[in-house]
């Protein structure tokens, strides 16, 4: 396999000549370095590499050329190598551009020229949108490879985890792709003990669960202590803003998840608004970094691991886990956030897994490629995984049962999706049932003025339809309002039961609960704000608040 390359692209021969350098100065042992004088050259040069099989790891691109401006050779070149990290070269006048060109070039750095000197402002960029690439992106022959029946629930859960956990792997779809039967016949598996993972050493793992692909990766699936200062349950946003806060700021720190870390945001394809990425970033970009930055900083985190349900014991809390086992410690945050309602039309549950997906547009949206799919949801998230699935499917159409999706989705992604020739929306209609054998094949849509039904052909629909907290692993005396949500601070003092629940001759901290020293952040809390950033400030805001606590024990 060749190094994966690095392709630079200006008409100025100098300025062309200076990238070349820099980026061989300090990349050429592990990518090589190539240039192209027009836009035209370099979609051509990346055509050639592609029909070679070469992987394109970053195209480099100047803003104004003859004939074709940067950010279009940036915005053609996806359709080549869709994953490939863009940066647009700009001068001081062309940044207004080229933030414009943010959305439709999938732009993930600009950088103004010159960028003297390279180690403090080209070398950092560079280095860690190439980090974020190789996290993405596995040579085939090295990775990991996932055999299974595409419609299978279970081949969807493995997926599912494998992608929530940040690993790479490659998906062969046992009935179009001729390699996975001759991996099958190699390693003698059946169907009936599918999926089966191919690991790189050689080894087989035949239908697994989660768990056991964890432990077979060489992930932690125990805690190395056994009392903690602070457990936080739940690798959301939150979450994580807790663990990089408490492990930096002297506590011994657990985070958990049942799942994977990231929760609702790490299924999102592009979070707009989170401050300081004018580009937006992935879901998964975001946890990648978060997770890091919580590990570095000395948090222990565990995956997949249930807490399902917590008592307290003096100073102390005792938290148990779906494994079984038990953990104790002096403070905890409950960070686990919300999950989608479940839609309850006719053949919906007998498909999850195999044509109906909640959220998980990033895990199943390649597979749908040339195919017609359905949304169903008229909020940010159904906004996004429609956008994300359009760069696939060949129709994406949204369900909503509102006139139009001005009272529920953001006004920057309602551009999106207008100017998205392949989605279309479908107001004032709901989904009445779906059917097919063993997979989505055709769903009867029905209208919510006169009831009239109309069935039509659909390979999927993705479901993002209003959520519940996740609150119900807490006991009772965690006091919540009428839709479950946890109840902190001074919200607390309004409930009926509080006089009843709450013994100590403090008032509860902003953020605990009616349990002393167990707090409450993110989207579980009642009067949470729903968004990535509000979450990872109340997630950080509870260490000063679990600190405050140890303080008065
Ligand atoms: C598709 C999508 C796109 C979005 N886009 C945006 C956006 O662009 N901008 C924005 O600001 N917001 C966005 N949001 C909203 C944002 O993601 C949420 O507000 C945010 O993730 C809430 O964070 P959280 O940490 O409170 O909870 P969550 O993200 O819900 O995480 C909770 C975690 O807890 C875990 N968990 C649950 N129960 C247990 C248990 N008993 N034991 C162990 N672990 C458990 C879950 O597995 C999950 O990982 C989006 C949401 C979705 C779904």
């Amino acid at each position: 396999m060749n190094k994966p390359v690095l392709l630079a692209v200006d008409d100025d021969p100098q300025v062309l000549a200076a990238v070349r350098r820099d980026l061989r100065s300090r990349y050429r042992n592990s990518y090589t370095v190539l240039s192209a004088e027009s836009g035209a050259e370099a979609l051509a040069t990346a055509k050639e590499l592609k029909s070679r099989g070469d992987a394109l790891a970053m195209l480099i691109s100047d803003q104004r050329m003859p004939g074709m401006l940067g950010v279009e050779v940036l915005a053609r070149s996806r359709e080549v190598y869709p994953l490939a990290r863009r940066v647009l070269l700009t001068a001081y006048s062309d940044i207004e551009a080229a933030v414009r060109a943010i959305n439709e070039a999938h732009l993930d750095h600009y950088l103004s020229k010159p960028w003297n000197p390279p180690e403090e402002r080209l070398f950092p960029v560079i280095d860690d949108l190439l980090d974020a690439w190789q996290a993405e992106s596995l040579p085939e022959a090295k990775g990991l490879r996932l055999v299974g029946h595409q419609w299978a629930t279970r081949s969807h859960a493995i997926k599912d985890f494998l992608a929530s956990n940040l690993v790479p792997y490659r998906w062969l779809d046992v009935e179009r792709d001729p390699d996975a039967r001759a991996l099958l016949d190699a390693a003698g598996i059946g169907a009936d003990a599918l999926p089966a993972l191919f690991i790189e050493d050689g080894s087989v793992l035949a239908n697994p669960e989660p768990r056991q692909v964890a432990e077979r990766l060489g992930r932690p699936l125990s805690a190395a202590f056994d009392v903690y200062d602070l457990v936080v349950v739940g690798a959301g946003p939150a979450g994580l803003a807790a663990a990089v806060y408490g492990a930096s700021e002297g506590l011994r720190t657990l985070l958990l998840d049942r799942h994977a870390p990231g929760g609702q945001a790490g299924s999102s394809s592009r979070i707009e608004n989170y401050l300081g990425f004018p580009a937006g970033v992935s879901g998964s970009e975001l946890t990648r970094r978060a997770l890091a930055q919580a590990q570095r900083l000395g948090a222990e985190f565990l995956a997949p691991l249930e807490v399902t349900g917590v008592s307290a014991d003096g100073g102390y809390k005792r938290l148990t886990l779906s494994d079984g086992g038990e953990l104790v410690t002096r403070t905890m945050l409950a960070a686990t956030g919300m999950v989608y309602r479940e839609y309850t039309a006719p053949g919906v549950a007998e498909h999850t897994g195999a044509g109906v997906y909640y959220g998980a547009a990033t895990t199943e949206g390649p597979v749908f490629s040339g195919r017609r799919v359905l949304v169903v949801g008229g909020g940010n998230s159904a906004g996004q995984g429609a956008m994300y699935l359009a760069r696939y499917a060949k129709e994406v159409d949204i369900v909503v049962r509102r006139e139009s999706l001005r009272e529920t989705m953001s006004q920057y992604l309602i551009e999106q999706v207008d100017k998205t020739p392949n989605i279309r929306l479908r107001p004032r209609t709901e989904i009445a049932s779906i059917e097919g054998e063993g997979r989505v094949e055709r769903v009867t849509l029905r209208s919510v003025d006169d009831g009239s039904c109309r069935t039509e052909e659909a390979d999927a629909v993705f479901i993002f339809i209003g959520t519940r907290p996740r609150s119900d692993w807490l006991p009772a005396e965690v006091l919540r309002d009428a839709k479950g949500f946890v109840l902190t601070g001074r919200d607390l003092m309004a409930a009926e039961a509080f006089p009843r629940t709450w013994k100590e001759p403090r008032e509860p901290l902003l953020l605990e609960t009616s349990v002393p020293g167990v707090f409450a952040a993110g989207d579980v809390r009642a009067g949470a704000m729903n968004r990535v950033a509000s979450a990872v400030g109340e997630g950080s805001m509870v260490v000063r608040l679990a600190h405050a606590y140890l303080a008065l024990t």
